[in-house]
């Protein structure tokens, strides 16, 4: 009884206290976005807030934003900051660091007002110009502290006579007004501006009505290209439901990919919770089944990544870097299925993807980075390499291996030992997953993803086992074996041709310096040479073309030992050069290498890459 009483009367503390956080918390906020200036990419911003508490109204500029890890600073395109009170009287603003404007002796109301440039159309910047605008919210937009949970509305006032349209996941109000239920959402609601191409159509959800896919492209080509696009786009959709029955949940009952394919777009794709950007600087003319692998990767995101998320992601930090130990099982999962889908939508051929898995297989198996650290930590390193930039050099070639790349030949490990091992799919576990963490969208952990191969496998063991290997630990699997069952082979890519290091060289009249840094344990690295060294000779040769380099390699076997002369630091050097046998890797069809195909090996492959839509 007592202890009861004691709840009861926490309880009650508890509620009066949401109570006042929630009246202090809820400030109006509209933004007003205008483009006087569109050709040279500005564009004027007014933010407008009131009902905000007394003393310092702290406002900022993002330093991060959603699904993007490395740090980019916002703040530094944003100038002609000004602030007023509700009566247009000028407010007093400090800077206590270079991401806030600190606005005091308000009465409630302020109005912000500044301009920023922007130039880069992609999944993390913005651009404005004659054509378009292109809004990364955290790009774009400056947010105020402490109002996290405050409805957000806002009105975009297009050029005039531009024929801009709107494509973004917030909540239409009408054709140019939109609201966000909190700034979590918001920032998550990349918007395009332009006259774009649109396609839209139904799938059944899976509360029995439809959800809406919609596709808006802002692009140079044809009619019939979109259409033809969207058709790819509808067979790689079809396969992303099959595998978890029902599209997610959308939050407004749409979905929609909001493509820039432009000459002044950058490359990006970058996932959201109910649309995706994708840019690029091609075009569907050139290379639609090029551009139709992000759209792939990115859908799958609405269900991992999305729902299915990571709880150090949770909540997004927009004012620091937010680093997550499992994208090796975000990003490379996701990566294991892009090509998966499109294969299994007919759009690609046995051989491709053969060929795409043996290229992902050679980095993996082949890089020195396994030896430094694991996925989980490969993961963490996101912040220093997710579209990351610095002046400084990197000794990334020997000590990282992408978590995307990584990841998601540890998808094709796991999808390959179920199938052989235990009568399973990854595409069942996957579904596990979605159903565990997903639906409930409880945040995981890279305990709960080993505790849910357990229970989905029945063998704790074997749960532990894979996770201790391959995701806490850096083995490789016998993936010459695995492949066999599908009739796969793994094999040399130049079998006994001789090999001394993969390097980007810059010849010149005299030699052949090294762009790039040499590789741990290959021939030039053990002979002490590294980034900037500059090739006199190997073997008495000179090496001034890639010719010489060719012809070098293809007149000694590996294990032959011959003498290199080099510059290096401004001074002559001499050392011993071994070659070895190249260790590259290739993944052929059994067809390709004229070995026989089984019934089995036909069987495994129907289940493991043909359509699943049934
Ligand atoms: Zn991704």
């Amino acid at each position: 009884m007592i202890v009861r009483k004691s709840k009861l009367v926490a309880c009650a503390a508890v509620i009066l206290l949401v109570a006042i956080t929630a009246t202090t918390a809820t400030a109006q906020i509209t933004y007003h976005v205008t483009f006087p200036n569109a050709v040279h990419h500005e564009t004027e911003i007014i933010l407008m807030v009131s009902d905000l508490p007394p003393g310092i109204a702290e406002f900022r500029m993002s330093r991060s934003s959603p699904g993007r890890y490395a740090i980019h600073e916002f703040a530094k395109n944003v100038y002609n900051v000004r602030a007023v009170d509700g009566g247009g009287r000028e407010l007093r603003i400090t800077r206590p660091d270079p991401y806030q404007w600190n606005v005091s002796g308000h009465s409630g109301t302020v109005q912000v007002s500044y301009t920023l440039f922007a130039d880069r159309a992609g999944g993390t910047y913005s651009q404005v110009d004659v054509s378009h605008a292109h809004l990364n919210i955290p790009a774009t937009f400056m947010w105020v502290r402490g109002m996290d949970q405050s409805e957000i509305s806002v009105m975009f006032h297009p050029p005039m006579n531009s024929n801009w349209k709107v494509a973004t996941q917030l909540v239409p109000t009408g054709e140019f007004t939109f609201t966000a239920p909190d700034l979590q959402y918001f920032m998550d609601s990349p918007t395009e501006l332009s006259d774009f191409s649109l396609r839209e159509w139904d799938v059944p959800s899976g509360d029995g009505g439809t959800s809406t896919i919609r596709l808006a492209v802002h692009h140079r080509g044809t009619e019939s290209e979109v259409d033809e696009y969207a058709d790819m786009i509808r067979r790689v959709v079809e396969q992303e439901i099959a595998l978890f029955g029902a599209p997610a949940p959308y939050d407004h009952g749409t979905y929609t990919f909001i493509a820039d394919y432009l000459p002044w777009a950058s490359g990006d794709g970058m996932e959201h919770r109910n649309s995706t950007i994708l840019s690029s600087s091609g075009s569907l003319a050139n290379n639609a089944l090029g551009l139709l692998g992000t759209v792939s990767h990115e859908f799958f995101h609405s269900w991992n990544v999305e729902r299915i998320r990571p709880r150090s992601l949770e909540p997004f930090d927009f004012e620091r870097a937010n680093m997550s130990g499992e994208l090796w099982f975000a990003e490379g999962f996701t990566s294991y299925y892009h090509p998966l889908f499109i294969k299994r939508a007919g759009i690609s051929s046995l051989d491709d993807y053969a060929r795409q898995l043996g290229g992902r297989l050679n980095t993996v198996i082949n890089s020195p980075g396994r030896a430094f650290f694991s996925p989980v930590e490969m993961s963490m390193q996101a912040p220093f390499v997710d579209a990351a930039t610095a002046v400084d050099p990197h000794n990334r070639s020997n000590t990282f291996i992408s978590y995307y790349t990584w990841g998601s030949v540890i998808g094709l490990n796991l999808d390959l030992t179920l199938r052989t091992r235990f009568d399973l799919t990854l595409d069942g576990y996957m579904r596990l997953v979605w159903e565990n963490f997903g639906v409930p969208e409880t945040p995981y952990t890279v305990g709960d993803l080993e505790r849910a191969l357990a229970e989905f496998t029945d063998d704790e063991s074997f749960a532990r086992d894979f996770f201790d290997r391959y995701i806490r630990g850096s083995e490789v699997p016998d993936y010459a074996e695995l492949l066999a069952h599908a009739g796969l082979l793994l094999r040399p890519f130049n079998p006994g041709g001789s090999f001394l290091g993969i390097v980007n060289l810059r010849y010149d009249e005299d030699g052949a310096t090294i762009n790039s840094g040499t590789r741990i344990g290959s021939p030039l690295y053990e002979a002490g040479l590294d980034r900037r060294d500059r090739i006199i000779s190997i073997g008495g040769r000179s090496l001034l073309s890639d010719d010489d380099w060719q012809a070098i390699k293809a007149d000694h076997d590996p294990g032959d030992m011959v003498e290199i002369e080099f510059e290096q630091r401004g001074q002559r050097e001499a050392a011993s050069l071994i070659f070895v046998d190249d260790p590259r890797l290739e993944l052929v069809t059994y067809e390709a290498a004229g070995m026989e195909v089984t019934g089995e090996m036909r069987e495994f492959r129907e289940s493991w890459l043909e359509s699943q839509v049934r």
